[in-house]
């Protein structure tokens, strides 16, 4: 199958489209992405970018007459364009109907629940008097989140209390939302999944993720937690993948409870920023496993090449240009790279790039990403 592939459509212009762009390059795809926002972070290194809403089924249909496989980098695409261009015969991955059930984070979880994965408990709502009922009954705190359209920690209020629950669906107003419990974790790890054409399944390490206001902040690899909970993940993460179709690489999020008692909190059916720290530290990167997957290469090693790695994202701290100051300063750190996305402007939480340092120990690249991120003005 590989040999008749040439050009890989991406939906989606964003860094993670940026990320697989390169990789694909490196193996020498050619690229057109899609995406509405002209020279974006991956229309600046693929072959083309074709600017459209990547919701805009007519241009989807245009990225597929011009790619031989299609993919993409969100999953907040039109997910019913994708599988009409499926059934017509289009190689699409990973599989749209496993979109279809992720995209909306209520039916992911009612899929997960199904399938005998275990969850945060949660209850769907339709409106302000449901949530007041679901609360009457869990008590405070719990979250309300969005079912769509949520990403970046763009999609949860964390409601403490009675009188909050206006505010919290005043921020969320417009999209159909869901309860979940809170959940008292003692860590959050993510586990990188990648499956083949052929069926065959790799896992990266399990890494430890921190989020700070819920955007992932950092990722530290290995993840500093027992063997035992780290086995579980691993396995929580094999079960959940062979529950979806589809190949590709995919980000799976999960709350540790303690060494046996894993959840699952999210699936990305993509590439995702706990993996980013692949590009360097792993034998494969995550975005070049994604194309291998989606190609019908043979899969790649997912083994570390350092001791420890850590990925701390630069966020955007105010309304600006998105080319950093101080680049040169973070620079001077030794083992400090520094991946910028290319983004025309910075804004307050906006994920802007990235920094990864390899090195002995997790507790020294920590302190070096810290020391890097403070250089860097953005
Ligand atoms: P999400 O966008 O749903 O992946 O959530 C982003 C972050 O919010 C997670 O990584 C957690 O740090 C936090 N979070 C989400 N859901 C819960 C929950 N049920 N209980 C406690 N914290 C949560």
């Amino acid at each position: 199958m590989s040999e008749n592939i040439r050009t890989i459509g991406i939906v989606g212009g964003g860094q993670l489209g940026r990320m697989l762009t390169i990789a694909a390059k490196k193996l020498g795809y050619s690229v057109i992405v899609l995406d509405p926002t002209e020279s974006s972070p991956a229309g600046q290194v693929a072959d083309e970018q074709l600017l459209a809403d990547y919701k805009d089924g007519e241009a989807i249909k245009s990225l597929a007459q011009f790619s031989d496989i299609l993919t993409f980098e969100i999953e907040h695409v039109h997910d019913k364009t994708l599988l009409a261009l499926e059934e017509s015969g289009k190689i699409v991955h990973p599989s749209p109907a496993t979109l279809g059930i992720i995209k909306d984070k209520l039916k992911q979880k009612e899929f997960l629940k199904k399938a005998g994965i275990p969850v945060a408990p949660f209850y769907a709502v339709e409106n302000k008097s449901d949530i007041q009922k679901v609360a009457e009954k869990i008590g405070y705190p719990f979250l309300l989140k969005a079912r769509t359209e949520a990403y970046d920690g763009r999609g949860n209020v964390v409601v403490k209390h009675k009188g909050a629950i206006d505010k919290a669906v005043e921020k969320l107003k417009g999209r159909p939302l869901y309860i979940e419990e809170f959940v008292s974790f003692i860590k959050e790890f993510a586990v990188m999944v990648a499956r083949s054409t052929n069926g065959e399944i790799v896992t990266y390490p399990v890494v430890e993720t921190i989020h700070v206001e819920n955007i992932c902040d950092t990722v530290i690899v290995p993840a500093r937690a027992s063997q035992e909970a780290q086995e579980t993940a691993r396995m929580l993460a094999i079960k959940t993948m062979k529950s979806l179709r589809g190949a590709g690489v995919f980000g799976i999020e999960m709350f540790v409870i303690n060494d046996d008692n894993v959840l699952v909190n999210e699936i990305a059916p993509r590439v995702h920023n706990s993996g980013h720290y692949s590009i360097e530290a792993s034998i494969t990167s995550q975005f070049e496993q994604h194309i291998r997957a989606i190609t019908g290469l043979p899969l790649g090693a997912t083994e570390l090449v350092t001791k420890a790695v850590v990925m701390k994202n630069i966020l955007g701290e105010k309304n600006g240009p998105g080319f950093p100051e101080r680049l040169g300063e973070a620079l001077k750190i030794p083992g400090v790279s520094i991946h910028m996305y290319g983004k025309a402007e910075s804004r307050p939480g906006r994920k802007m790039g990235h920094i990864t340092v390899m090195g002995e120990t997790v507790e020294e690249c920590i302190k070096k990403a810290e020391a890097a991120r403070k250089c860097i003005l953005i």
